[in-house]
């Protein structure tokens, strides 16, 4: 792990951690919890949800200039009942009626989505949050409680039915980030893993809690591990509980992952949802003026980052700096920019040897984040100011 920035002649750089919000459960309409009575657990409010609880969602995105990944959840998306056909998924199994929630906010929700898709990433998480073994619930749809995963052709179908309900809707392709539910998951079981299916799925994104997984073997690195083209990232603790309604953010928070649940977000009058979310902007776009973080701007530039924070090298090299990409895997998942602040008493051109400058941003106190492109397969990178010139 690098140090958190390395201080050198009269600036200082870092490859600061990236903060990233992922908010699971959305795409439940009810949102009473119904595990008491064989039903998913949703969201646990008392009401049902509505396109604001998705405006609102966009509205924060928007404000911090990130493209928020939303773990959705979406049989009752369901428009003709398909979900019969994979009794296992929701708790009507091949007797499914989906007619309570078919209604104008369907596709007056899809079409805002849609156009909204800069702002609002549709992620896996589940079609039914759990799993139905002859009818009866149990934890959690793709994985049991002791982390050994669903027969792989159920999974398959589950996820078959996953795309097949964003199809209906005009959502897809299917989705690049997978949220495990109920955090029960596996890895390191390489070819008989659940990495393995999501990989033909085109799902190179998850994040989960390491700890609560079956790790058949160790992840490679702490917090960071990789399988079948799949990139694992530890997501920690929620920030709050999963069915605080209404949540205010805790005085700190940490990267790369922001955890958060819909009902976090959102208030019980769908009006005042605004009020909830303010607070939450406040302390992500406060976090990202500091030179050791910044706000990744979707889920593939929070990956890549993460993976450059824990395993790429940072040293001292003539007038500049030397980024050592050498433990990081040559995986597509990865192969977007990488982000380095740096801070500085006089502001001064930049120049990258290996790739090159893609974007630069200042964010004040002297501070300016570069956005680097490495060029193809180059694992070292120079970072410095340009040749010819010298800091004034
Ligand atoms: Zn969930």
């Amino acid at each position: 792990m690098n140090p958190p920035s390395l201080r050198h002649d009269d600036f200082e750089i870092a490859l600061p951690m990236p903060l990233f919000l992922v908010v699971e459960d959305v795409g439940w309409w009810q949102g009473r919890d119904g595990s008491a009575h064989n039903e998913p657990y949703r969201t646990g409010m008392t009401r049902r949800h509505c396109l604001a609880d998705y405006q609102v969602l966009a509205s924060l995105a928007q404000r911090m200039s990130m493209r928020i990944q939303l773990a959705m959840v979406l049989c009752e998306w369901d428009r003709t009942d398909m979900l019969r056909q994979v009794p296992s998924a929701t708790w009507m199994g091949g007797q499914w009626n989906n007619t309570g929630n078919r209604g104008p906010w369907l596709e007056e929700t899809a079409d805002f989505l849609r156009r909204h898709r800069q702002h609002l990433e549709i992620g896996l998480h589940g079609v039914g949050h759990e799993y139905w073994e002859k009818g009866n619930m149990q934890r959690a749809e793709f994985h049991d409680g002791a982390g050994i995963m669903r027969p792989p052709d159920v999974v398959r179908r589950h996820l078959e039915a996953f795309g097949l309900l964003l199809e209906q809707h005009g959502l897809g392709p299917f989705p690049q980030s997978f949220v495990p539910p109920a955090l029960h998951h596996s890895f390191g079981n390489g070819g008989a893993s659940m990495q393995r299916i999501l990989g033909e799925f085109g799902v190179c994104h998850l994040c989960t809690i390491f700890s609560r997984a079956r790790q058949y073997a160790p992840p490679l690195h702490e917090g960071l591990t990789w399988e079948c083209g799949v990139v694992l990232i530890e997501r920690g603790e929620a920030a709050v509980p999963w069915h605080r309604i209404g949540a205010a953010p805790p005085r700190c928070i940490n990267g790369p992952v922001v955890s958060l649940h819909w009902s976090n977000l959102l208030h019980q009058d769908p009006e005042r949802n605004e009020e909830v979310i303010a607070p939450w902007g406040d302390l992500l776009l406060a976090k990202a003026n500091e030179l050791e973080t910044f706000l990744a701007h979707d889920t593939g530039a929070c990956w890549t980052q993460y993976c450059h924070y824990c395993l790429a090298e940072v040293r001292v090299h003539g007038a500049g700096v030397e980024i050592d990409r050498g433990r990081l895997p040559d995986l597509a998942a990865l192969s977007g920019p990488l982000y380095v602040k740096v801070r500085e008493l006089h502001s001064r051109p930049w120049e990258v040897r290996g790739g090159k400058i893609v974007s630069s941003r200042l964010q004040g106190d002297g501070i300016t984040l570069y956005a680097i492109q490495p060029s193809p397969g180059q694992k070292q990178l120079y970072f410095g100011p340009c040749a010819g010139r010298t800091s004034s």
